[in-house]
């Protein structure tokens, strides 16, 4: 399912990052079914470009890291100079770095909480303070994790970003609330998306049983909780954590 095709984001423009693939990708062919012009940010720029192009429509895509400040600028000042404005962004892009403790590395700590926090935090950053000087507010997406809620063995350094997230989330809709700049999260679970792709059976095994809906869910399903929190169908919402987990850590 693309959405429901209702317009819900008619003369909107939406950045999200990390969409060249996976749950971003998910993200923007729904929006851009619901009337959205859409700004794909991601590492690679050749990836970014297909993306877009298989939307189609008022899509692009821009060579973005999240993690660096004049980049996160500059993906902000394309969207306004291609499209007028920032309406929506969604800080979706994210790398994993599992190990335990014994093992990881300071590297493997630092890029993940630099891409996750960091890069979420200079997008909201960013957005907001465009957002905050438009009449008509603007609605912020932050991807954390359910791992960020229950704490994953392997993933110190992941669920510390995640669980970071939410209380950035909340802080950041405390301060711009008053210009009706709304921000919220999502917590998706087990997604079938390249990030996960490469599971082993066993380890697939033991979080299918741990998961109520008895399955893994589709980057579709997270993107319809997105076109949610980024229509004015949750207009009345903001600092919340919507978990799509089919019930996992419920
Ligand atoms: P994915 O398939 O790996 O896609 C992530 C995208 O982000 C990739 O295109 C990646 O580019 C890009 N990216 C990585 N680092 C970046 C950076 N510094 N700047 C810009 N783009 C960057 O992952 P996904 O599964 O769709 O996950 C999307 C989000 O959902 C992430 O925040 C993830 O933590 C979260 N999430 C996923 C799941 C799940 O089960 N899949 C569950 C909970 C939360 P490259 O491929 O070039 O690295």
């Amino acid at each position: 399912m693309k959405g429901v095709n209702m317009g819900l984001l008619e003369g909107r423009t939406s950045i999200i990052t990390g969409a060249a693939q996976g749950i971003g990708f998910a993200i923007a062919e729904v929006f851009a079914g619901e009337g959205s012009r859409v700004v794909i940010g991601d590492l690679d720029a050749s990836a970014a470009d297909r993306a877009s192009k298989m939307i189609g429509g008022s899509t692009i895509g821009v060579r973005c890291d999240v993690a660096d400040a004049g980049d996160i600028d500059a993906l902000i000042t394309t969207a306004i100079a291609s499209f007028g404005s920032v309406d929506v962004l969604v800080n979706n892009a994210g790398i994993t770095r599992d190990a335990t403790m014994r093992k990881m590395t300071e590297a493997q700590f630092d890029d993940v909480i630099s891409v996750h926090l960091k890069g979420t935090w200079l997008g909201t950053r960013a957005a907001s303070a465009v957002m905050r000087d438009q009449d008509s507010g603007g609605s912020i997406i932050n991807m954390s994790s359910i791992s960020g809620k229950v704490g994953l063995l392997g993933q110190t350094n992941y669920s510390a970003a995640k669980a970071g997230i939410v209380g950035l989330t909340k802080a950041a809709a405390k301060e711009v609330g008053f210009a009706g700049v709304r921000v919220n999260a999502i917590q998706p679970g087990l997604i079938r998306t390249p990030m996960t792709e490469g599971m082993r059976d066993d380890i697939l095994a033991a979080r299918l049983a741990e998961i109520p809906l008895g399955r893994v869910g589709d980057p579709s399903e997270v993107a319809q909780v997105a076109l949610f929190l980024a229509s004015d169908m949750s207009s009345y919402m903001t600092g919340a954590v919507l978990e799509v987990t089919g019930g996992r850590h419920m």
